[in-house]
């Protein structure tokens, strides 16, 4: 069963909490500030098969995959203790004829994070943690759909011992998420669809406060002539089909050079055919249930409009008939760009392929797209991946790899893909408001 709601006045009154208690946050020493998310970092670890079966459960991501992403949360964790203390130091600038110049940063108050339910560890952390560290307060508001993890990740919180206010936990809907941005925060940070990004970026645009999107993804990938058909295809395969192609990164679409489509194509399928499709709690299933059974007609009316625009259907395109949100692996080739399929988010498993005969043709597809979130190549070649990767207008780059994040790196979408970042020193950075000291001896 879901939390309930929150209420109107409820809403309200987190934020008051949330303002009244930052600045004494604010004040800590980092190091306390950090001792608190150490051991929310401990509570995770301890917690962590708990926090697995219930991400599991609640949005049927296999629990293989729901126990990577629990674990894997450590090493963010990690980077952001290692990394945000030396970033809060005072900076000096230079001495001008007898004036002293320095920044200091200083955090941007009330942050309120509306996030979304297919990586809720994740992305939520990439956004509450850096937010805590740096001594702001965290209005967090889960999607509906990952309210209970979004529970547990407040319970860890608690008990790691974030004083009362600092993270409050926003429970509800889309209203509640629209409800909080009327209160007066410092900074929104939104992951979700370009659709709510929208929304979310016109409600903060009228209070004048930073508003950061990361928003869905159409992700490329284009396998060179040069490239081992063999080792690719399972690898971008794993790319559009983990997490049931519920990933802002999976690969959406698959541009291969015609000197190595068949090889590529006949691989593509046997790794498809391979995954194993059922119970999300048996440790071998790697693919299970959409979370959101909303986005099972998007996809059948993207696979009706590719086949009927000539595209042919090799595998799935339809529901699995058991109870819950079941939709078959679905590989579809021949396909164009007059096709929905190949230019708007499909955020499922279901993948479109086309061959191409030239870098130069594969870089004109990679980019025509409204969105611009990460492209891989796959080729023997670096000089050629980079050259291709370099003219693809998307916030990350891969090559003979794909549907990767690191906390080393910045994560970002440019166009329908967002605005602003996380991850990385920038990432922390981010939640901090340089001020510019002058200062002269009297
Ligand atoms: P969504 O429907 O846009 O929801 C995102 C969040 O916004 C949820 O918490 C949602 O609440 C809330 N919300 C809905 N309407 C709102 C409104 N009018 N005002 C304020 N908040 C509102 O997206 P989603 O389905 O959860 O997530 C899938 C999308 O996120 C995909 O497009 C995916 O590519 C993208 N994504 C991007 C990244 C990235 O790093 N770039 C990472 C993960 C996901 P409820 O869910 O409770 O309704």
């Amino acid at each position: 069963m879901r939390p309930a709601s929150d209420s109107r006045a409820a809403v309200r009154a987190k934020a008051a909490r949330a303002r009244r208690a930052q600045p004494a946050w604010a004040d800590r020493p980092y190091a306390r500030r950090a001792a608190v998310i150490g051991r929310f970092a401990a509570l995770m670890r301890r917690d962590a098969e708990r926090s697995a079966r219930l991400l599991s459960a609640e949005t049927g991501k296999p629990i293989a995959q729901a126990r990577n992403e629990v674990n894997a949360l450590q090493g963010r964790l990690e980077f952001f203790l290692a990394r945000t203390g030396p970033l809060l130091e005072p900076a000096f600038a230079r001495d001008a004829a007898g004036t002293k110049e320095e920044v200091r940063q200083e955090p941007l108050g009330v942050v309120l994070n509306i996030s979304a339910w297919n990586y809720p560890y994740f992305v939520g952390s990439n956004v509450f943690v850096p937010a805590l560290l740096t001594g702001n307060a965290v209005l967090y508001k889960p999607s509906e759909f990952a309210a209970r993890t979004g529970a547990n990740i407040k319970r860890l919180m608690d008990e790691a011992g974030v004083p009362a206010g600092v993270f409050e936990l926003l429970r509800g809907d889309g209203r509640v998420g629209a409800w909080a941005l009327e209160e007066p925060v410092d900074g929104v940070f939104f992951t979700g669809s370009n659709a709510t990004g929208r929304k979310v970026a016109a409600a903060a645009a009228g209070r004048l406060v930073k508003c950061q999107l990361e928003l869905g993804g159409k992700d490329p990938v284009y396998v060179a002539p040069d490239a081992d058909p063999a080792k690719a295809a399972p690898a971008v395969a794993d790319g559009a089909f983990y997490n049931a192609g519920q990933s802002c990164c999976a690969v959406e679409r698959v541009y291969v050079h015609e000197k190595v489509y068949d090889r590529f194509l006949e691989a593509f399928l046997a790794a498809v055919r391979g995954f194993k499709v059922g119970d999300p709690a048996d440790p071998d299933t790697y693919l299970g249930p959409l979370t959101r059974a909303a986005q099972i007609p998007v996809l059948e009316a993207q696979v009706k409009d590719a086949v009927r625009k000539g595209a042919r259907l090799l595998l799935g395109g339809r529901r699995i008939p058991r109870p819950g949100n079941w939709f078959a692996p679905t590989v579809l080739d021949r396909c164009t760009h007059a096709m929905t399929l190949m230019r708007e988010e499909s955020f499922g498993p279901v993948i479109g392929l086309m061959k191409v005969r030239s870098d130069e043709e594969a870089v004109r597809l990679m980019n025509d797209t409204a969105y611009g979130l990460t492209a891989g190549v796959y080729s023997k070649s670096r000089a050629r991946a980079e050259a291709v990767l370099s003219r693809v207008d998307a916030g990350s780059a891969y090559w003979n790899c794909c549907d990767r994040v690191s906390p080393y790196l910045p994560w970002s979408g440019r166009r329908g893909s967002g605005v602003g970042l996380t991850l990385s020193e920038d990432g922390i950075r981010t939640f901090l408001k340089p001020k510019a000291w002058h200062l002269r001896s009297p």
